[in-house]
């Protein structure tokens, strides 16, 4: 180790996006070793394994279960999400018996752990060195001091039947007639999530459609949100057709997002299976389509998640020009360690270091964010120490820069009232 390694290694973070369950959703679902699956079984599934077969509604015993699960490790285990899996079972459980009777005993120590009070704080607070985690699980009502809520907003615009709106009248506790009203609705339950400690907005729509937006007038999206109106509840339109209103909503929700001064997260490159409801249209993320949006909103502080992978090379030409764009490596290292170390080394060399944030989860379990935050942190450190010794930096210039990428500008972005390494402080 070296000083810029032992230095990282102590750093005390802000992890800006994960998807992990609160202690008391955790407890109260009982999660065992098979609920911790999460990346590992998309490789697991992308390598044969029937999907779902490891899951809650699945009709194996849990032996079975063991059984199926070390057939397709055998064939997986090479992959990065794999690794992670490995690294989160030895560190946390010192598991190490890849055998049916060696899951069967560390399923009683997930299970304990599901249970335990502390687990949540030694794994997060205490091992991960975190001082506070957005999550994204549709609420924002987390009851818990360490996570705040970010929320997609996909819902409000992925107008396809009636019952999309009825939702969000029932969510927004009114009824509407008409598209002004609607968007009335939306506006006052993102003051609602913005009151319950809401940091940014999302906007996962890469995973169900084209991330390019046209500019529809008023009039061409009232036709269209007009026509849903007079669906019954059975009918529906097509996606083709409901893209008017769609590209409307995506405009008002980015220019409600700057009036509240909240970042807009948006999904850009690799689609994760397990929520891809469009057959992994890699294309329809390509971050090159936001760019009318990009250009218009100069306001707007847009934070696109996962370095645009496998788009990565046009990504950088972009955060390096818009002064409204931030870079984020959520999910990055775990896609692929060697392009997230590649990406970084350009990133270094081209973005200013105040648009850079380094580290954000994006599992659903919380021994995935530890080894993905440690596997994160190694990578930091080694392409800072290389930079180092290529004069590129001075060893201070890279201390600084991971103070910045791993806290400082997360604090600055997301506007977070916390005092410096004080977890006690989060509390609002
Ligand atoms: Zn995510």
């Amino acid at each position: 180790m070296d000083s810029i390694h032992d230095y990282i290694d102590q750093l005390r973070i802000i992890d800006g996006h994960e998807h992990l369950a609160t202690p008391q959703i955790r407890k109260r679902e009982n999660h065992d070793f098979f609920a911790l699956m999460h990346y590992l079984d998309s490789d697991l599934s992308s390598a044969g394994m029937q999907q779902g077969i490891l899951g809650r509604s699945s009709m194996l015993q849990n032996e079975e279960k063991a059984a199926q699960f070390l057939t397709y490790w055998e064939r997986t285990k090479n992959t990065t999400y794999a690794r992670m899996f490995r690294t989160a079972m030895e560190d946390l459980y010192s598991f190490r018996d890849w055998s049916v009777n060696g899951i069967m005993n560390v399923n009683e120590k997930v299970i304990a752990a599901s249970q335990n009070p502390n687990w949540y704080k030694e794994v997060l607070v205490d091992k991960s060195k975190i001082d506070l985690a957005f999550t994204l699980i549709q609420t924002t009502k987390l009851d818990y001091d360490l996570f705040r809520p970010i929320m997609f907003m996909d819902f409000a615009f992925k107008l396809r039947n009636l019952q999309s709106i009825q939702d969000v009248e029932r969510q927004a506790k009114t009824t509407v007639h008409t598209l002004q009203e609607y968007l009335g609705a939306v506006d006052c339950l993102l003051n609602r999530y913005l009151l319950e400690g809401m940091v940014a907005t999302k906007l996962g729509h890469a995973y169900w459609r084209t991330l390019a937006s046209e500019k529809p007038t008023l009039r061409d999206a009232e036709l269209v949100f007009n026509r849903l109106l007079a669906c019954t509840l059975d009918e529906g339109i097509s996606q083709k057709e409901s893209q008017p209103l769609q590209d409307y909503l995506i405009h008002f929700i980015i220019q409600r997002s700057i009036a509240y001064n909240l970042p807009i997260q948006i999904h850009t490159g690799h689609h994760e299976p397990s929520v891809s409801a469009n057959g992994n249209m890699i294309t329809n993320s390509n971050v090159t389509l936001l760019l009318p949006l990009l250009a218009e909103y100069r306001d707007a502080k847009f934070v696109l998640l996962h370095c645009g992978f496998p788009y990565h090379d046009s990504y950088l030409s972009i955060v390096k020009n818009y002064p409204n764009v931030y870079s984020d490596f959520t999910w990055v290292y775990i896609m692929s360690p060697s392009a997230g170390k590649r990406i970084l080394h350009q990133m270094i060399e081209m973005v200013p270091m105040s648009k850079i944030t380094a580290f954000g989860g994006d599992y659903n379990y919380i021994e995935g964010t530890y080894a993905h935050l440690k596997l994160a942190k190694r990578i930091v450190s080694d392409v800072l120490k290389e930079k180092v010794e290529a004069k590129e930096l001075d060893e201070d210039e890279a201390l600084l820069f991971a103070d910045r990428v791993f806290r400082d500008n997360l604090i600055d972005l997301y506007q977070l009232d916390l005092d410096q390494n004080s977890p006690e402080a989060n509390r609002k």
